[in-house]
């Protein structure tokens, strides 16, 4: 239509990622179940706290702008997830399982960190401050959780991962 505004393109990108992340919580207690290593296993339990708390801001930013809660099939986060399934699948009981967990959940975190960046910038160009505010903090999570994974595959997956000399 002819006459969309950002207000129409932020409340569409909203209900993308409120979608992504209701698919991401039902993924991440497969991958937690998948991981070998203690701390990627946790890990993966720690965000899906996380991003139960991310749902709930979602819904919070809907509120503020009077809508329902509501998704939209996200195409993008169905594939990516489909991918680490098959990751799951191919590597399972092997020594590169977890190197290939962690490059799929951050293939997830690199696709919430771009919509939640997007998102927030938008909030504040249509001076929603609340709604920027709550984005924000979610986008920083994600940053955090992606740096963490970039940890736990320097100091011990990727090594694991290697074919013993
Ligand atoms: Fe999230
Ligand atoms: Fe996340």
């Amino acid at each position: 239509m002819p006459d969309k505004v950002l207000d129409d393109l932020f409340h569409d990108t909203l209900k993308d990622i409120y979608y992504a992340e209701r698919q991401i919580l039902k993924a991440l207690p497969k991958m937690a179940r998948g991981a070998q290593s203690e701390r990627l296993r946790e890990a993966f339990e720690q965000h899906r706290e996380q991003s139960e708390t991310h749902v709930e801001r979602l819904q919070q930013v809907f509120e503020l702008l009077g809508k329902p809660a509501r998704g939209k099939t996200c195409p993008a986060i169905d594939g990516i997830i489909e991918e680490g399934e098959e990751v799951l699948a191919a590597f399972k009981g092997a020594p590169a399982l977890d190197a290939g967990l962690i490059a799929a959940a951050q293939a997830v975190e690199h696709y919430e960190i771009a919509r939640y960046g997007t998102l927030r910038q938008w909030a504040r160009q249509l001076g929603l401050k609340e709604a920027a505010a709550l984005l924000e903090q979610t986008l920083e999570e994600e940053s955090q959780t992606d740096e963490l994974l970039t940890e736990i595959a320097e100091s011990e997956a990727n090594r694991d991962a290697v074919e013993p000399a």
